[in-house]
């Protein structure tokens, strides 16, 4: 039986490369202008690092994982997201004593063991950033910055930033109090997931994407996280706000963002765009200050984002952008002494960044100009019998159909020409 691509996978291949190639590119180039560095951590860890990282109770560590026992007897995990692995880097590294302030991102592959549908991979890839050291509200605001720049610059509309404040450790609990009261309440209507996540960690029964469940989260007197903000978190978050407005982001409050994973404090948002239909989160992040700590390090404030790069690509493809870079000269050789002279000529092209695709002498000529033609190509460059009395080559346009005798330098002059106008 013929092998597939395991179900949740796929390969990236053809002219889709172009658009994650001009992704990395742009994610890359705005990273390193507003002063984050790369960190590359490996693609697995040890299982426990997600357990409790992430937290027991939420789904990517309750039905999402890739794990497995590898040889030595080590539970090891395909990492589900970028944030632990970061954390677990600074503090491996002695970050916190010899310079706590750190910026960072990355960019790679994530592994969730989910339904697969459209947007929604079991290997997906994100590119991240993670600011750790900084309490202050204004690098909250610049994770935000970033990230919308980089939206914008790739040409994306009808974003939608979505904020909350989920609390600190002084009020948090009070909220979680009142709302497993109040699901309390209304158990006989949840689901039985719900049921149990409402014992052992109700704010993760706001991730549940069940249609009754979402009807009592939406009920009037639904208990409102800000309602239930200390004097710090509420200052937090009205600085952020203010900062936000200043840097003309827009933004709404939506007091039942709480996110999928337990690390978050204070700040959590997410952008929307949707156009998507039901996968419509292109990217989510927030404040993570007591993470480090669940680590087994000391306390380290920080924040972060993450963006899903299959749906960035999803709309970059539907937009069109970005044009391909199509200008490629195809080499036919009519015989081996042409195919000589070509092979010598492909190292000038090369010196002159003309993009070149060299074909062998074994072919027709009749058979290079129809490949030429399939691979979009324009120009045609002959070296055979008639070219070398001539101490030249012919370049065919396959456009207009001419074609025409020339010497190296006529040639590489008129390629820069049309390399220059396409
Ligand atoms: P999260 O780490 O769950 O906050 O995810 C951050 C972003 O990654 C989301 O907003 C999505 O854009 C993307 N993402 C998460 N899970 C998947 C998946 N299974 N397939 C594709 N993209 C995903």
């Amino acid at each position: 039986m013929e092998i597939k691509a395991p179900r949740g996978t796929r390969d990236i291949l053809g002219e889709e490369v172009v658009l994650w190639q001009h992704l990395e590119e742009v994610v890359r180039r705005n990273a390193h202008l507003f002063g984050y560095e790369e960190i590359r951590t490996p693609v697995f860890e040890h299982t426990e690092l997600f357990t409790r990282g992430v937290g027991e109770e939420t789904d990517i560590v309750q039905k999402e994982m890739y794990t497995f026992t590898d040889k030595g007897g080590r539970s090891i995990t395909l990492r589900p997201e970028g944030t632990a692995p970061v954390v677990r880097a600074y503090l491996e590294h002695g970050f916190f004593v010899r310079d706590p302030r750190v910026r960072w991102y990355y960019l790679g592959p994530m592994f969730r063991y989910e339904r697969p549908q459209a947007g929604r991979m079991r290997q997906f890839h994100q590119f991240g950033f993670e600011a750790l050291g900084f309490q202050d509200p204004a690098c909250d605001a610049e994770i935000i910055l970033l990230a919308w720049t980089i939206y914008r610059e790739l040409g994306l509309s009808d974003l939608s930033l979505e904020l909350n404040s989920i609390g600190c450790s002084l009020c948090k609990p009070h909220y979680v109090q009142r709302l497993r009261e109040y699901l309390e309440s209304r158990k006989d209507v949840l689901c039985e997931n719900c049921k149990r996540r409402l014992v052992e960690n109700p704010l993760r029964v706001l991730d549940c994407k069940n249609e009754t469940c979402q009807m009592v989260f939406r009920e009037a007197s639904f208990p409102n996280i800000q309602d239930f903000l200390c004097a710090e978190c509420r200052r937090h978050e009205e600085r952020l706000f203010s900062l936000l407005k200043r840097l003309g982001i827009p933004f709404v409050v939506n007091p039942r963002l709480v996110r999928g994973l337990d690390y978050y404090t204070r700040t959590v948002f997410e952008v929307k765009v949707r156009a998507l239909g039901a996968q419509d989160a292109i990217g989510g992040g927030g404040r993570y200050d007591g993470l480090a700590r669940v680590l087994g390090g000391p306390e380290v404030p920080g924040v972060g984002f993450a963006a899903g790069m299959e749906r960035i690509v999803l709309l970059l493809e539907r937009s069109g952008f970005p044009r391909k870079d199509t200008f490629r000269v195809y080499l036919a050789p009519q015989d081996e002494e042409g195919e000589k002279d070509l092979l010598a000529l492909s190292q000038v092209l090369h010196e002159a960044g003309i993009p070149f695709c060299l074909d062998f002498a074994s072919k027709s000529l009749r058979y290079h100009l129809k490949r030429a033609q399939k691979m979009g190509v324009r120009f045609v460059v002959i070296a055979g019998e008639e070219e070398r009395k001539n101490e030249g080559f012919s370049l065919k346009d396959l456009v207009s159909g001419e074609q025409m005798l020339l010497s190296r330098e006529e040639l590489l002059g008129r390629l820069r020409k049309e390399r220059k106008a396409c």
